[in-house]
């Protein structure tokens, strides 16, 4: 019979997060302004054409390289930064070696490196879930050959230091370290500038979060240029699709667009933060677009009484660490309004 390899079967059985949602979907961290009006125009004009003929990335990668100021050569364009994750994965683990990470943080990192054969090291989270950059340097190894780092973290939406975090990319110079930016635009902090002194640093990006473009699939992978380019070697060249390549440049040129809904966001995050203090309930200090919180043992009553009340959240207990918490997605001005009010109502309920 066939069998795909051990690792392969090893891993768990996949569950869509997307399976049943109903309501405001406030679970996937997506930006429930939708996306800039440009880049629907941009849709809306696209010809037969421009959907029938294969993709080239080169344009946009230039785009990409000239927003961010990084050389050309040092960025992939990627379907999502979960493809520049596989590509990692694929580039660096094998059998016989070690990923790195510190729980809680993205679910995907594991399943990618385990995919490959290589063990997982996910280091055990403290009370506070803070990164343990003491304890990350203490397990870097000459195996360890990825270390995968989410910053600002989801779920928590912490971030890490910098100095932290150069630390890490500094004791590791044999593996290839990912600063996952993908919620940069609401917290603000980059390790971009340091690319070209580090050549084992990757930085990712995505248009999923502050652009609204999480259903065109986008991401950047930036790094030294002679691993982008072994990278290129096997990745598809058509990994980023026409329509989401066409949009690109009016993305980023919308900019007021961004700036609007980031401060919206902010606003809106430390409205639930506050709410979540005053209701008594841990609340963690957020730097990306949703904000995490311990509603205690009766977590998956609140999810259900919040989804009846018409908000899809996310019950992120199962994470480690995450006992008993759930992650919201912070939404604009007039849907953080009604959010709170929902809250509220359910913070009592399960209370009573
Ligand atoms: N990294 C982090 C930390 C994320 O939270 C997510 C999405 N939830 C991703 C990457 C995936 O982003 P993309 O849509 O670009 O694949």
């Amino acid at each position: 019979m066939l069998k795909p390899r051990a690792a392969i079967v090893a891993l768990d059985a996949y569950q869509s997060p997307i399976a049943d949602r109903a309501g405001l979907n406030l679970d996937l961290n997506e930006n429930t302004a939708g996306c800039s009006d440009r880049v629907l125009a941009r849709l809306r004009a696209l010809n037969k054409s421009d959907v029938a003929m294969y993709p080239d990335r080169t344009a946009g990668e230039r785009a990409v390289a000239d927003y961010l100021g990084v050389p050309h050569d040092s960025v992939l364009l990627t379907n999502g930064i979960d493809d520049g994750l596989l590509l990692l994965s694929a580039a660096y683990l094998g059998e016989g070696d070690e990923m790195l990470l510190a729980d809680p943080t993205f679910v995907m990192y594991p399943i990618y490196g385990r995919a490959t054969g290589a063990q997982v090291v996910r280091i055990t989270p403290a009370e506070d879930l803070a990164f343990p950059v003491g304890e990350v340097l203490a397990r870097i190894a000459p195996r360890t050959r990825l270390i995968t780092i989410a910053n600002p973290n989801n779920p928590t939406g912490t971030v890490v230091p910098q100095e932290a975090l150069l630390h890490v990319v500094k004791a590791a110079p044999d593996a290839a370290v990912l600063v996952d930016e993908a919620y940069f635009e609401f917290g603000g902090e980059t390790l971009l500038p340091q690319l070209p002194s580090h050549p084992n640093l990757f930085v990712a990006r995505t248009f999923s979060k502050a652009y609204g473009l999480a259903g065109l699939r986008l991401g950047v992978l930036a790094g030294a240029p002679e691993q982008i380019e072994c990278l290129r070697r096997f990745c598809s060249p058509f990994n980023v699709n026409a329509v989401a390549l066409a949009c690109l440049k009016d993305a980023l040129a919308d900019q007021e667009f961004v700036r609007d809904c980031v401060a919206q966001i902010k606003q809106g995050r430390a409205r639930l933060i506050a709410m979540c203090e005053e209701l008594g309930l841990r609340v963690w200090p957020s730097y990306a677009n949703f904000v995490l919180v311990r509603v205690g043992q009766r977590h998956r009553e609140f999810v259900d009484v919040m989804a009846r009340r018409g908000f899809a959240i996310r019950d992120v207990s199962a994470n480690p660490g995450c006992a008993g918490c759930v992650r919201i997605t912070v939404g604009t001005r007039s849907q953080v309004d009604n959010l709170l009010l929902a809250m509220r109502a359910a913070v009592e309920q399960i209370r009573s």
